[in-house]
């Protein structure tokens, strides 16, 4: 089988990709990053398994590119049996002063790309009769926190084309779930940590206990093998019946 990770050069998606290319799976990777930086992410992903990995540097922002990305790993394997919505961005502001375009880039690569990349792959899947999609949501598409208009937006509006692309494809032999991480430690929370500590003065690891235990009861991140581990399970036949479903990975976060 053939998996399309978006934002998959970095963090959770590049997990994804590790684990699905463990599966034996082929490989899109996809996302931004240095020449060096991508040859590594690729090495790294066929390395997990031999199988083959090609590389879309389709932005997110640009539905044709999304489009095209999809028809391009299609002509290369027939199908993109396993299509995961992963690319994400952060903007953390007060509404009063979000920045319009901060707004707009986090609704295209967060929401609109799923639109863009589902609508274009799902043809091909229905052909097939089988097929898997997984968007990368987060506990922000279930609960809110203050100072992310944009990303609880985007990720409720994410879970809402979950479902509806769930009910549309039952009993097609295709699934469609959002995964809904809490904290995972990776370059986009690093940031938001950073900026945490530049501001109190704390060191990173404090401002990281800090940011951990304030949502999470576990008191510890959810690492990116724990989330690969789940798109693997949702790509396996015990999962034929999960559909529609919003799954968090969030160490108690909304249960509370
Ligand atoms: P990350 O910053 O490590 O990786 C983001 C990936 O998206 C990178 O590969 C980047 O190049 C790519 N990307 C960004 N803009 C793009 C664009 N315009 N076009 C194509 N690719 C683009 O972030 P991450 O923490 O791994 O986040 C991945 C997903 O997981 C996001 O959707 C995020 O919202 C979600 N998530 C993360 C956490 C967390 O704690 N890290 C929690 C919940 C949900």
């Amino acid at each position: 089988k053939t998996a399309l990770v978006t934002g998959s050069t970095s963090g959770v998606g590049r997990g994804i990709a590790q684990a699905l290319a463990v599966e034996g799976a082929n490989i899109v990777l996809n996302g931004f990053g240095s020449p060096e930086e991508i040859e590594a992410a690729k090495g790294e992903v066929s390395a997990a398994s031999g199988a083959e990995v090609r590389y879309s540097p389709a932005d997110m922002t640009k539905p044709d590119e999304v489009a095209d990305m999809i028809r391009e790993a299609e002509r290369e394997f027939g199908v993109v049996d396993v299509l995961v919505n992963n690319a994400g961005i952060q903007h953390v502001s007060p509404i009063e002063d979000f920045d319009d375009a901060r707004w707009d880039a986090v609704i295209a690569i967060n929401l609109s790309s799923n639109f863009h990349s589902i609508k274009t792959a799902l043809p091909a899947m229905r052909r097939k009769g089988w097929g898997r999609i997984i968007n990368v949501a987060s506990v922000h598409g279930l609960v809110a926190s203050a100072q992310k208009a944009a990303y609880v937006a985007s990720k409720f509006g994410a879970i809402g084309l979950t479902k509806v692309v769930a009910l549309e494809t039952a009993s097609s032999g295709i699934t469609c779930n959002a995964i809904c991480p809490g904290w995972v430690l990776t370059p986009l929370v690093a940031a938001q940590i950073q900026a945490r500590a530049d501001k109190s003065g704390q060191s990173f690891e404090a401002e990281k206990k800090a940011l951990i235990s304030e949502k999470m009861p576990s008191g510890e991140p959810a690492t990116v093998e724990q989330i690969g581990a789940l798109a693997v399970f949702l790509c396996s036949p015990a999962a034929d019946q999960l559909t529609g479903a919003s799954l968090p990975v969030d160490g108690g976060w909304i249960a509370q």
